[in-house]
């Protein structure tokens, strides 16, 4: 049984988002595209309390975003809800880092009631929600599978995205779809 776990597809890591993903917009047609192939299609919101640790006015690296409730942490627009079987929110209190989708969520039991045995892991950003999840998920015993065409990297130092993608594969992560054009991977 085979899932696809769309990892952040929110409005505030997309195009004028507050702590906007270069090309975060182009991850969605392909996956929708995969969201109708496959049987269980989950989709994690990064979902916090105003107050969480990550933010800079609390001390953490990154600008307010996706507080809980506000438009920046709806799912991006174009995103087809009706392909989507579960939502899963991470990140929910203010000390939860919840780069992983199965942190402190109900996610593998989730996948676990459905029989999944492989995950298809895509979204925003590959070098941090979509990496921890899809390390987790290894770890936790699924195949996993990631679509490089459907995810794209914040690259806070260059090359980020690259070695997320190296240790990816070197914790038995298969990566599949085509690379995006590097202009997208500035
Ligand atoms: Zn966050």
């Amino acid at each position: 049984m085979e899932a696809l776990i769309i990892v952040d597809v929110q409005n505030d890591f997309c195009a004028h988002g507050a702590l906007e993903v270069a090309g975060g917009d182009e991850v969605v047609e392909p996956i929708n595209r995969l969201a109708h192939q496959l049987p269980f299609v989950v989709a994690t919101r990064d979902w916090h309390p105003p107050d969480h640790h990550s933010f800079a006015e609390n001390g953490g690296p990154w600008p307010v975003h996706c507080v809980r409730g506000t438009h920046g942490a709806e799912l991006h627009p174009d995103l087809d809800t009706g392909a989507i079987d579960a939502i899963v929110d991470a990140g929910r209190t203010p000390e939860a880092e919840g780069y992983s989708g199965f942190e402190a969520t109900n996610l593998e039991q989730l996948l676990r009631e459905h029989g999944v045995d492989t995950v298809h892991v895509a979204g925003l950003a590959l070098d941090y929600c979509v990496r921890a999840t899809a390390v987790d998920a290894r770890q936790r015993g699924f195949a996993v599978v990631l679509h490089r065409d459907a995810t794209r990297a914040v690259d806070v130092a260059p090359g980020d995205g690259e070695r997320a993608l190296a240790e990816m594969l070197k914790a038995g992560i298969e990566v599949t779809g085509a690379a995006p054009p590097a202009a997208d991977r500035t």
